[in-house]
């Protein structure tokens, strides 16, 4: 085992808390520092695969999660007029994953299902980490309050904008994929409660996913320039224009999205890191690989992050042998992820019709067999047990 005493934790989403839970369950206590005023999860619903939901397992939050969702059976992608370009059955993949399927949970659920592995006196709110310094035998951190932290282990789980991750990556920039996302929860039962439906258009496309018997998850993408924001009370107007006629029940779940219920992100990620670790802090997470959302994996990889680090610091000796364990096993895999979902957004920022046209023939030409092992590697390996 790695002697680390005293993990200190920056940022209590979902990777922060999910490495809190697995560094409990091999007997290492850690200490969560989230900058807001409470735990919270904004952000409609993620999709979770059998990798994540394994390793949910392994924390002890995925009966929360199954119990809350329905099961995904199949993908199809379509076009705006409805017509299917490609169907992939998750039960095709085989008896290895059977079962597993991918469900939509709705993110407060999935932040709960978390917090519930960690203790509550563990974590602390409204304070965000300003600086951190590793040097030596310890770690330390001055939060905003001015309030200084001492530990043994600095994990930098603060998401996109980390300040931890300057300290094993050095400076470097967000990447604007070039398209805006608009997403919500909307109380509607499902059209199709076994599949997830994906649109895809001229420069723009869309998702509905069942969530359980009432609810679904719906998101849509378009091209934009950055930072164009549109106001919270504009938008559920301004998208049923835009996607008027679309089908799927997709105009419908937007109509029935609360007022001011709608998240609206840039879609963006950072050039994938040679490396997570350096001296007696490491990333997890967005802050280690943050991804643009297309492969649907960025909160899948910080559940499964969370995992193999536990691992590694229980099975080495030594942190430097742990740490460095937790980068050959980590690094090189999201990497492959960031930069295939970098590659595959751009696919759908197409918008001329002979290049949307060429995009259909594609998807409808590659065969079942290679989008499903395409998936097998992609998602639904998992990381292992802790
Ligand atoms: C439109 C969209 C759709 C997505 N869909 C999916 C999906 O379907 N499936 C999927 O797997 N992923 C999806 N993702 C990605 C997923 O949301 C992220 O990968 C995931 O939230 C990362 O979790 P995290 O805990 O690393 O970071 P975050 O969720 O960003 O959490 C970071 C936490 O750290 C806190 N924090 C920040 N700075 C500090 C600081 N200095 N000190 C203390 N605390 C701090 C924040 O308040 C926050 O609580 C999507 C992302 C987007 C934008």
């Amino acid at each position: 085992m790695a002697l680390v005493r005293r993990v200190l934790i920056a940022g209590a989403g979902i990777g922060g808390l999910a490495t809190a839970a697995a560094l409990r369950k091999v007997g290492i206590e850690a200490e969560l520092f989230e900058q807001a005023p409470e735990l919270r999860e904004v952000g409609a619903g993620v999709g979770l695969w059998s990798n994540a939901l394994a390793s949910l397992d392994e924390l002890g939050a995925g009966e929360e999660v199954r119990a809350a969702t329905l099961p995904v059976r199949s993908m199809v992608a379509a076009r705006p007029d409805g017509l299917a370009t490609a169907t992939v059955r998750l039960d095709d993949l085989g008896p290895d994953f059977a079962g597993a399927a991918c469900r939509f949970v709705p993110r407060p659920t999935l932040l709960s299902a978390l917090a519930r592995q960690v203790p509550g006196e563990g974590v602390h709110t409204g304070d965000g980490v300003e600086a951190a310094e590793s040097g030596g035998a310890f770690v330390h951190i001055r939060l905003k309050s001015g309030w200084m932290q001492e530990g043994d282990l600095l994990v930098g789980a603060d998401g996109l904008h980390s300040v931890v991750r300057s300290m094993v990556v050095g400076r470097d920039r967000i990447r604007y994929s070039g398209q805006t996302c608009f997403r919500g929860l909307s109380p509607m039962p499902p059209p199709n409660p076994k599949e997830m439906r994906e649109i895809h258009g001229r420069g723009q496309r869309g998702a509905v996913c069942p969530v359980d018997a009432r609810q679904v998850y719906w998101w849509v993408a378009h091209n934009a320039p950055l930072n164009e924001i549109v106001p919270p009370e504009e938008r559920r107007a301004m998208l049923l224009e835009r996607y008027r006629g679309w089908p799927f029940g997709l105009p419908e779940a937007i109509a029935a999205t609360p007022e001011g219920g709608i998240l609206q992100n840039d879609l963006v990620d950072r050039k994938p890191a040679r490396r997570f670790a350096r001296g007696r802090v490491v990333l997890v997470g967005d802050a280690a690989h943050p991804t643009t959302p297309n492969l649907g994996q960025g909160a899948n990889m910080a559940i499964d992050d969370a995992v193999v680090l536990a691992r590694a610091l229980r099975d080495e000796d030594g942190l430097p042998a742990a740490l460095a364990r937790y980068e050959r096993e980590r690094v090189e895999r999201t990497r492959l992820i960031v930069k295939r979902s970098w590659a595959f957004g751009r696919l759908f920022r197409w918008s001329s019709r002979p290049a949307v046209k060429l995009r259909e023939t594609l998807v409808r030409r590659t065969p079942a067999r290679v989008m499903t092992e395409a998936l097998r590697w992609q998602i639904l390996e998992g990381v292992g047990t802790l």
